[in-house]
């Protein structure tokens, strides 16, 4: 585990489990058990400015017989180092003008609302499906310079898409916003249970709607070039319990 990384927690308890919960860190996995693998599992992640060193997990179970059972470890999180780019976008996304204050600040409590908000449920199955089928243009987790002024972390991952390339939705969940924000453009933002949500930036035309069951696959909407950026590309991210999650790593794990 590495600072930024997404990580699936699996459990084989030595009984059978009617329940089990976890913690890791300050905050609260959501286990499901999956009789395929005879195991539980939850989808978690490591904030991306996480200092290396030891960190909690914590387990509480009930066997079937009633008998609770409890583990405790300290797991070692690694140091990533993550490259620095410099990037010129138009000037009033990084200085905004006064006029469109207001409408940056109810996005931001909308945000707000849905990222603190988990899903205990699991929606997602399988593995992760990349957004698109181009090649990536920039790496999650780079130290970013706007036009020389404002300082920011890329949170995403990019992909090469010219306008007009098709979005689909990279695992099974629901659509819990599909409207158009100042720096994000036109955007998805999709819930997959556990608390885990993907993010898919820069739209042209979204097909989806909020409330939208979809499956991984699901025609979201088009790439194109709106909100916050120096060309058309889709930005895609994940999220995790209010982290920003690396997405390479994500599609690269082998889950349930
Ligand atoms: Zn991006």
């Amino acid at each position: 585990m590495v600072n930024g990384a997404p990580v699936l927690f699996r459990v084989n308890p030595p009984d059978e489990f009617t329940e089990l919960r976890g913690w890791w860190e300050n905050r609260e996995l959501s286990f499901r058990h999956s009789a395929g693998c005879d195991c539980w599992y939850a989808l978690a992640g490591v904030d991306l400015n996480q200092k290396p060193g030891e960190y909690p997990l914590r387990l509480e179970g009930i066997a079937q017989n009633g008998v609770k059972a409890s583990f405790a470890a300290q797991l070692s999180i690694g140091e990533k180092a993550y490259p620095t780019t410099k990037l010129s976008v138009p000037p009033q996304y990084v200085e905004p003008p006064k006029s469109v204050l207001a409408r940056i600040q109810e996005e931001e409590a909308v945000k707000k609302r849905l990222f603190s908000s988990v899903t205990p449920e699991t929606y997602w199955s399988g593995r992760f499906a990349p957004p698109v089928s181009t090649s990536v243009s920039a790496v999650f987790g780079s130290a970013r310079t706007y036009n020389g002024l404002k300082k920011g972390q890329h949170q995403g991952l990019d992909f090469h898409a010219a306008v007009g390339t098709t979005v689909r939705a990279t695992n099974r969940g629901v659509v819990i916003l599909a409207r158009n924000l100042y720096y994000e453009g036109n955007c998805v933002i999709v819930d997959h249970g556990q608390g885990f949500l993907t993010l898919y930036f820069h739209l042209s035309e979204i097909v989806v709607s909020e409330g939208d069951k979809v499956e991984s696959g699901t025609v979201l909407g088009k790439s194109g070039n709106t909100g916050r950026v120096n060309g058309p590309h889709l930005h895609f991210a994940a999220r995790w319990q209010g982290l920003y999650v690396d997405p390479e790593t994500l599609l690269k794990l082998t889950l349930p």
